[in-house]
């Protein structure tokens, strides 16, 4: 694979540009061109002998729209393709307030929660910082925006992969999505999701880049975490809370524990009650999450009827909660179920992505 030219913050850019002989301005129409989506060779205010010195080291298009699927209600699914084939996926949602994106950080994760189909290869490798922003900037091409006029406003970093797991990568994505002169999505505006990797909760908070924070709970007790989270084995609860609240005092922005609600296993009335003492008076939200199945996991989902009756249990308690509405349903997939099933159909040339 060659480089990647997103990679690059505009200052860098402006440094390549004078090494490579050419002049101080070419960097602007550069940056520009790549902020719109374009690929290097469609940056056509460049002259061409430059396009095509900057084609001999970087990567065109690290990023193409393999496929795309679409719901009557808007939403589009797709499969990227990076330069070397892998694959990763995204969405793009659109509300009444704005359009969001989510994002991959990685392809595959090594988390290995038991509910998640993005763990279900392990890791095969980590995003980079530009594969991560050429998702935004194409998505956002695609859908007539510009980084004058923003069609993506608000970002999730919870498509495959633990953002936290690609620290550095993760952060030079976010310094490049929200730079000045760029796409320059605002920080109040992108979600990150972690499993609860509590050193680089700790790190993040020190960045100065406030986006908002979100922890994948999915239970409030730490032995039965550890059943369906790895990770908990690392972590408890009280060093994620203890992190949380690090992350406040830094940002001064209240936290989001995401809450997947999993049948037989932290979906009772015991649960939510022991949810609420844990969070209650805390700076959070809760968002609870109907299971999506994944079918190589044998765990189920909640009636949409229990999962109202957990969330009448936590705003009781005082908590503020809401339960996500499922988007895109009808095509399917979370988390890595695309690209499971992609690659799936590869190998046994079925022609179907989704369960
Ligand atoms: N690695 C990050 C981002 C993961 S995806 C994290 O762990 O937070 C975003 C959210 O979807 C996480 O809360 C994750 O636990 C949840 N999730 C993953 N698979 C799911 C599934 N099949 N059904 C419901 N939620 C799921």
């Amino acid at each position: 694979m060659k480089e990647i030219l997103q990679d690059l913050s505009r200052a860098q850019l402006e440094t390549l540009v004078e090494q490579m002989g050419e002049k101080k301005f070419r960097a602007g129409q550069l940056y520009k061109g790549l902020m719109r989506g374009s690929r290097i060779s469609d940056i056509s205010d460049l002259p061409k002998p430059f396009r095509e010195k900057l084609l001999l080291r970087f990567e065109d298009e690290p990023v193409k729209i393999l496929e795309t699927f679409s719901a009557s209600d808007g939403t589009e699914k797709y499969l990227f393709e990076l330069a070397d084939g892998n694959i990763v996926e995204g969405v793009f949602m659109t509300y009444k307030y704005g359009n969001t994106q989510c994002v991959s950080t990685q392809v595959g994760c090594r988390m290995n929660c038991a509910f998640c189909a993005s763990g279900l290869g392990g890791l095969v490798r980590n995003l980079t910082a530009g594969e991560i922003l050429c998702e935004v900037l194409c998505v956002n091409a695609r859908h007539g925006g510009t980084p004058e006029k923003r069609a993506v406003t608000n970002i999730v970093l919870m498509g495959s992969g633990e953002p936290l797991d690609n620290y550095e990568n993760t952060v030079g994505f976010l310094r490049g999505v929200t730079a000045e002169g760029g796409i320059a999505v605002s920080a109040r505006n992108i979600s990150l999701s972690t499993c609860g990797l509590v050193p680089k909760m700790y790190d993040l908070a020190d960045e100065g880049i406030p986006v908002n924070l979100t922890v994948s709970l999915h239970s409030p007790d730490d032995a039965e975490r550890k059943r369906i989270m790895p990770v908990a084995n690392a972590y408890s609860i009280a060093e994620i809370l203890k992190a949380c609240d690090y992350y406040f005092e830094k940002t001064g922005r209240r936290y989001i524990f995401e809450y997947s609600l999993i049948a037989g296993e932290n979906a009772d009335r015991a649960h939510a009650e022991k949810l609420v003492s844990l969070l209650r008076g805390r700076p959070c939200h809760v968002n609870l999450i109907r299971l999506n199945e994944v079918k190589e996991k044998a765990l189920a989902g909640v009636s949409e009827k229990e999962a109202y009756r957990f969330l009448g249990v936590l705003e009781k308690g005082g908590l503020s909660a809401t339960l996500r509405r499922q988007i895109g349903a009808e095509i399917g997939g979370a988390c890595g179920q695309l690209r499971a099933g992609y690659k799936k159909s590869e190998t046994s040339s079925e022609n179907q992505v989704q369960n």
